[in-house]
């Protein structure tokens, strides 16, 4: 992949509050294998999670031509699908205040 836009990078959010920290990459990301994942906050876990969204898929077709396209991926709390979670906006999922980005943290990029 190279260097770019495209790569995927992590930070360290944190609650002032009540000392929650996560590293995720809090939004919509491409990763790995060009694999899209969103952050989510996990109201049963009491915590986030980037999960797998978009996935790519290429089929062949009868005439040898191969297609591309994005499957779409069930989004779900990773530890239980039964678990109730929202798409992550900046806010701490234990006491709902507002994290911050750690820019000096254990941030990281995928490579
Ligand atoms: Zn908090
Ligand atoms: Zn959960």
């Amino acid at each position: 992949m190279g260097e770019g836009l495209l790569m995927g990078y992590c930070r360290e959010h944190f609650c002032s509050r009540c000392g929650y920290k996560a590293v995720v990459s809090g939004g919509p990301d491409v990763g790995m294998a060009m694999s899209y994942t969103l952050t989510i906050s996990c109201q049963d876990c009491e915590e986030l999670h980037d999960v797998g969204w978009l996935e790519p898929k290429f089929a062949v077709e009868a005439q040898g031509q191969s297609t591309f396209q994005w499957k779409q991926l069930r989004l779900r709390c990773p530890k239980n699908a039964a678990h109730h979670w929202e798409p992550y906006t900046g806010q701490c999922p234990v006491c709902s205040a507002a994290l911050q980005i750690n820019e000096e943290g254990e941030g990281y990029h995928w490579d």
